[in-house]
């Protein structure tokens, strides 16, 4: 309930802020959800150090370095993409419609095979400029190919240059086990051993320690493909270094009858049992769970990340967001690659609203707050930061939306509409850790057109060099 009194910032002298976003409809998530109609939010460093009315913020801190009027603006918490391939935008719109061993042995394996290390800056920082132009603050990227030190410590340095901050959760293969050969996981992905992944691993977290603003994070690609004391041993590494770690984890049905078949047991099951669910487990998809699993992972405080745009196009299966979000798991949203979605979590919203009201067939639920509260609060908590919230002492990380063009007449009701119409193009200002990174919908930090021109180029040399070109038809009939 939207608190209409919220507590003014307390006035001690000697307070000092860098910037002031002032005067206008601040959507808070704090705790009791407050949102205050003229409110402003005083951030010094990347700390966020008052939210109130615009009058008792301003004259609580008079001399701000910097100011962003935000009157007919909304300000809400920047959002947080737990689960994204951000090299993916340079095969956009190629392989649709192809069932997925097709997907992956006609296009998406032959790209990923084919990537320099210039291309998948090219990329990364095409899509990282994207999400954040759409008021994402935050991205996982899943980065998969190729995953050496170099290339996963570029992919980081290219989420940053756009002003983001995250985590690279790099995929870790080792060796093939029985699940490579029933998933068809080409041998070009299971590059390195168990302990050369492990010494990856490592030579990057020296290089960016854990508490970057884009961390590198474990991701043991599946739970299906990758040997399961490796996946203990990632799980461990984030322990010991206090990360998250990311898996892809009962994303098809198939994925969970191999393991089944292979192990005996059920993943999550496995995860459960073996110990590694807690909520440094960030488990991309979770479709496919029994009722025992979706009980483990909310006993657990683990997190479970929807992807509603990829499960739809991928016709994958739906999550059990309910039952998850009723068992105490952390659900994030993500946005799951350019190939299929628009890198934008507003998109993530409104296509996990419809999907969940159409499957259960129950037009009462998710509300629409709900969804704000999962790519803010859940969001963040996947994250492991104190984001996602407008509040003394959290980050910095805000968004400025424009609420005086055609989609926003009337705002009845300008929180749930975030969820119902919010759209990127709307978003005018973005600040992340204290940092002014999109001011009047653009980038401050990079070229936009040069950005663009170096991705179309890496997008035209990938398509032709890993045999596209019969997948870029104008029209394709089926
Ligand atoms: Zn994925």
């Amino acid at each position: 309930m939207p608190d209409p009194n919220p507590p003014a910032p307390a006035a001690s002298p000697g307070r000092r802020a860098d910037l002031i976003v002032e005067g206008g409809y601040v959507v808070t998530l704090d705790d009791g959800r407050p949102v205050i109609v003229d409110g402003s939010v005083a951030v010094a460093g990347d700390r966020i150090v008052a939210v109130g009315s615009a009058g008792d913020v301003d004259a609580s801190f008079p001399e701000a370095a910097q100011r962003i009027d935000a009157s007919g603006c909304l300000v809400m918490p920047g959002m947080i993409d737990t689960h994204t391939h951000l090299f993916q935008v340079l095969g956009r719109s190629l392989g649709d419609g192809l069932e997925l061993m097709a997907w992956l042995r006609d296009f998406m394996l032959p790209m990923a095979v084919h990537l320099t290390l210039d291309d998948v800056v090219a990329a990364v920082r095409l899509s990282s400029l994207m999400s954040v132009l759409a008021g994402t603050t935050a991205v996982v990227d899943n980065h998969y190919a190729p995953t050496d030190t170099a290339t996963t410590l570029a992919v980081a340095e290219a989420v940053e240059s756009v002003g983001l901050r995250g985590a690279i959760a790099r995929g870790v293969f080792g060796s093939r086990v029985e699940g490579s050969d029933r998933m068809g996981v080409p041998d070009e992905l299971h590059a390195f051993s168990a302990a050369e992944e492990l010494r990856i691993m490592d030579e990057c977290l020296h290089q960016r320690p854990p508490g970057s603003r884009v961390e590198v994070w474990p991701m043991p690609e599946n739970v299906v493909y990758v040997d399961r004391d490796l996946i203990a041993a990632c799980a461990d590494l984030a322990e010991q270094r206090d990360l998250r770690w990311q898996a892809h984890c009962s994303e098809a049905q198939e994925e969970v009858v191999i393991f089944t078949d292979v192990h005996g047991e059920r993943p999550v099951e496995w995860l459960s049992r073996a110990g590694l669910l807690g909520p440094r487990a960030t488990l991309a998809h979770a479709i496919w769970l029994n009722d025992d699993e979706v009980a483990a992972i909310g006993a657990a405080r683990a997190c479970a990340l929807h992807q509603p745009v990829c499960n739809q196009v991928i016709s994958s299966g739906v999550m059990r967001l309910h039952e998850l979000l009723g068992a105490g798991a952390t659900v994030g949203l993500g946005t799951d690659g350019l190939a299929v979605s628009g890198q934008s979590m507003f998109e993530a919203m409104k296509s996990a609203y419809g999907l969940h009201r159409l499957s259960r067939m129950d037009p009462t639920w998710p509300p629409a707050e709900q969804l704000l509260d999962l790519v803010c609060r859940h969001g963040a908590r996947v994250l492991g930061r104190p984001a996602g919230i407008i509040s003394e002492g959290a980050l910095a990380d805000l968004v400025v939306i424009d609420l005086q063009t055609p989609r926003w007449v009337p705002a009845h009701r300008p929180v749930a509409m975030l969820a119902l119409i919010g759209h990127g193009a709307d978003v005018r200002d973005v600040v992340v850790d204290g940092e002014v990174v999109v001011r009047r919908g653009r980038s401050t930090l990079v070229d936009q057109d040069e950005v663009m021109a170096k991705a179309r180029e890496a997008a035209e040399r990938v398509a032709t060099a890993a045999g596209l070109e019969p997948l870029r038809a104008a029209w394709i009939d089926r």
